[in-house]
């Protein structure tokens, strides 16, 4: 095979992530891409994590039982489409349980498309509008699997109406559900009348049957019964009539959805769906960021906006997830690395935007659904998993030259605050030490207030704080108590446009008993309550109270 250029070489990743309310069918929609994509060969793989989810705790140590794959946040395949250019997809991992939104939050900025699942009885559910809206937000263009088909749905047209209004989203439906459940026949595609027979399992079997080959609509009379294929026949012309064809540009832009509709369990649908992916799906974008020396280093000028095309010949990209534990053996850290361009070698050296620390990338890590490989060689697009020992967090930007920072990932306000205690006090320096090491991970929250001796945990939900006391158990040998801490939110502080950084010194002095640092040593400050955060930020103007914090 002739070798691509680096341009070539993004033009054919495809990198995204599912984005799904809890039981819509991530999970198994998740294998059944990867089964379609030649990644894995049965289906049951990836299965454990789905139904465990609920327990994480369960779900961690069935990923130990189960070995590191399961636990990877990131699968990459290289499947051929229909014009027969092999494609790299590098399918990003959402956990779907909201107490974990943050991370997915967090991923959805390493992903440059998003599928949403619906479950075709429920529709749009709260979670999913949440994801949506990060999409949005992000510019993420969205295509829409409507799951579950095999199980009575919802009348297909409600559905779309739901995706327009709710989300103010163009639905272009490219497949048409001839019914669902029990009478679910098949699908029709819109534009070219193809219609995709559904073959339901034989009563008393465990296996599932093949899908027949699609056929001419007008030549498959023999899988519907009396009436069925001419009201099919109809309401395809119907619809075709009243909905607006595909348009990738729009689609591009976020104005316009591809709707396409399927059983992730029956895999039916799947094929249509992957080809999608392959065929829309845009490849790595160009990204903003700023150009400048690593703190610290002399030349160290002001920051200067720039764009990276995937194509530039520099190696850059960004931390946004760090995951402790891959292997049970070893108590390092993976940073999982979204490229942004160039071509990365193994043993390449990358430094650090934010430090100027400089490392050398000799066993980077990409994930197979089966297996992990050392990473030779990665393009845009790509994720590799770095391992090292807390040098990378999450938000930092790697580069050859250390000078390319991109900004923008976030991190959110905790939503619960608790005093953590270890029940050994001889113990007390290891806490520290390993709450520094999860807060690493960016998952949860370390302040450490300015008087007194407390760590203060935040987390987005309650069952970050199990995690958080199994984690504690199991790595690091720690038992811990968490307690209610006195205080009900956390504000990141600094000077408003028009302040100066003595305003917001001013502040601090007031208020040292509530003052803290995070991990990062920015202040923060602990309010007793929301009315408290609304009081301060009366009191003083000069100073911006923020609930979020972009790291980078
Ligand atoms: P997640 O929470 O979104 O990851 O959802 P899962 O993939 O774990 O699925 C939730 C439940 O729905 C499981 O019991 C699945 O077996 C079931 N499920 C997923 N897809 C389908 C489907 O296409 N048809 C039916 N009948 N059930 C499905």
């Amino acid at each position: 095979m002739s070798k691509l250029t680096l341009n070539e070489e993004a033009l054919r990743r495809r990198t995204f992530a599912i984005i799904a309310h809890p039981d819509a069918g991530k999970t198994t929609l998740t294998e059944h891409i990867l089964l379609a994509g030649g990644a894995i060969r049965a289906a049951g793989a990836v299965r454990a994590r789905g139904e465990n989810r609920r327990t994480q705790s369960d779900w961690m140590k069935i990923e130990k039982e189960r070995g590191i794959s399961v636990s990877a946040s990131v699968m990459t395949f290289e499947h051929a489409g229909a014009d027969g250019v092999a494609k790299m997809f590098n399918l990003l991992d959402t956990p779907g349980h909201e107490d974990f939104s943050e991370d997915t939050y967090r991923t959805l900025t390493a992903a440059d498309c998003a599928i949403m699942v619906l479950d075709a009885a429920k529709g749009i559910e709260p979670q999913t509008l949440k994801l949506f809206e990060v999409c949005r937000l992000r510019d993420i263009p969205i295509i829409t699997f409507i799951n579950k088909l095999d199980r009575e749905a919802q009348d297909p047209m409600a559905l779309l109406d739901e995706i327009a209004s709710k989300l103010q989203l163009d639905p272009a439906p490219i497949w048409w559900p001839a019914q669902s459940g029990n009478r679910l026949r098949g699908m029709v595609q819109m534009g070219t009348g193809l219609f995709q027979p559904y073959a339901r399992k034989p009563a008393g079997s465990a296996e599932d049957v093949p899908h027949p080959d699609a056929l001419p609509l007008s030549e498959a009379q023999s899988y519907f019964e009396e009436g069925e294929h001419a009201e099919l026949m109809e309401a395809a012309e119907l619809v075709e009539g009243g909905y607006p064809a595909f348009d990738r540009q729009a689609f591009l832009e976020g104005h316009m959805t591809p709707v396409l509709w399927g059983s992730a369990l029956r895999h039916f649908g799947i094929d249509e769906l992957l080809a999608a992916i392959g065929d829309w799906a845009p490849p790595p974008k160009i990204m903003k960021a700023l150009k400048a020396a690593p703190a610290g280093t002399r030349n160290a000028a002001e920051p200067v906006p720039t764009t990276i095309a995937p194509g530039t010949d520099e190696v850059t990209g960004f931390v946004f997830k760090v995951q402790a534990n891959m292997d049970p053996n070893h108590r390092d850290r993976i940073a999982m690395f979204r490229m942004a361009s160039g071509s990365f070698k193994r043993g390449m050296k990358l430094k650090v935007q934010n430090t100027g620390k400089q490392l050398s990338v000799n066993a980077p890590i990409m994930f197979f659904a089966s297996d992990r490989e050392l990473a030779e060689d990665a393009y845009a697009g790509d994720v590799i998993g770095i391992p090292n020992h807390g040098v990378l967090r999450v938000g930092d930007s790697l580069s050859e030259s250390g000078m390319i920072r991109f900004a923008g990932l976030p991190n959110f306000a905790p939503e619960i605050l608790q005093r953590v205690r270890v029940k050994d006090p001889l113990k007390a320096k290891h806490l520290k030490k390993a709450l520094d090491g999860l807060a690493e991970e960016g998952v949860t929250q370390l302040f450490r207030p300015e008087l007194g001796s407390d760590f203060i945990v935040g987390a987005v939900g309650q069952l970050q704080f199990e995690v958080m006391a199994d984690r504690l158990g199991e790595e690091y040998g720690l038992e811990v108590i968490f307690e209610p801490s006195p205080f009900a939110e956390a504000r990141w502080i600094a000077p408003t446009a028009d302040a100066t950084k003595a305003d917001v010194e001013d502040f601090m002095s007031k208020y040292r008993g509530q003052m803290a640092t995070d991990i990062d040593d920015d202040p923060v400050f602990l309010a007793k309550s929301s009315w408290e955060t609304g009081y301060v930020g009366e009191r003083f103007p000069k100073v911006a109270f923020t609930k979020t914090k972009e790291r980078g």
